[in-house]
């Protein structure tokens, strides 16, 4: 089977490494013997919405952001459509603040944004840094941690009822208040989250992977556990940074 995931923006979205996270899709869809194909979207290309199984953006300066943001605002109908139809998203920091309604940056200009996921974001004055451990239940009952590496002036506040990616354990998360961080909309997460994301937390690689899945074929997979301890391992790393200096300016 092949699975093909839209990146947007990938020479204008992508710090912190975020690129690694769709190495890690396609290592891990390889691994199961499924092909992962990786159509990069620029400004003025157009959406290939039915065909994409999943769509991936990553974090960015404010000064990217602005460059694609009028692009991205002007194709969110066909992915608000694309996700509603069933694809998969992952979008990280910048890319996560511009599929909500809107950014306004540092320099006070409103970013427009995709309005798929039911926040808004304004740039504050001191920048949230450090490592973040969140508690993630994206399936009822199935409880997770998620550890990663925030770098964020944007304080995302989510509207009344909006559903939080996970509960923050440490770390600043959302706005460095409400004790949330992300958004998730179906099978569309948001995060701020950078590091890169998957390679310390291989559970949401495959959480993806079975939406994406799903997406081509109507039905969530169930996947053989792979040997993940170099993962296990990654993963702890941060998870540990995250508990001693986590949320600290
Ligand atoms: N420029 C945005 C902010 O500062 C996003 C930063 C990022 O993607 N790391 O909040």
């Amino acid at each position: 089977m092949k699975l093909r995931v839209g990146h947007l923006y990938p020479d204008y979205l992508n710090i912190y490494a975020d690129r690694g996270n769709i190495a890690v899709l396609a290592a891990r869809a390889r691994w199961r013997g499924l092909e992962l194909e990786v159509r990069p979207l620029a400004p003025g290309d157009p959406t290939p919405a039915g065909e994409i199984d999943l769509f991936y953006v990553g974090g960015g300066q404010d000064r990217e952001q602005a460059l694609i943001a009028p692009d991205l605002a002007a194709r969110g109908p066909e992915l608000a459509e694309a996700v509603a139809g069933g694809a998969a998203l992952l979008a990280v920091c910048g890319g996560y603040q511009l599929f909500g309604r809107f950014y306004r940056d540092q320099s006070g200009d409103e970013l427009p944004g995709v309005g798929l996921f039911p926040l808004h974001t304004v740039a504050g004055e001191r920048r949230m840094i450090g490592d973040v451990l969140l508690e993630c239940e994206l399936e009822p009952g199935d409880r997770r941690a998620l550890a990663g590496f925030e770098n964020h002036a944007g304080r995302t506040y989510l509207d009344e009822g909006a559903e939080p990616l996970g509960r923050v354990v440490a770390g600043f998360g959302n706005d460095g208040e409400s004790g949330y961080e992300g958004c998730r909309v179906g099978r569309a997460v948001g995060t701020y989250l950078h590091g890169p994301l998957l390679p310390r937390n291989a559970w949401l690689a495959d959480w993806l992977l079975s939406q994406a899945i799903a997406h081509r074929t109507g039905e969530v997979p169930t996947f053989e556990p792979l040997e993940d301890d170099l993962e296990a391992e990654a993963h702890e790393v941060s998870a540990r940074r995250a508990r001693t200096r986590g949320g600290r300016y």
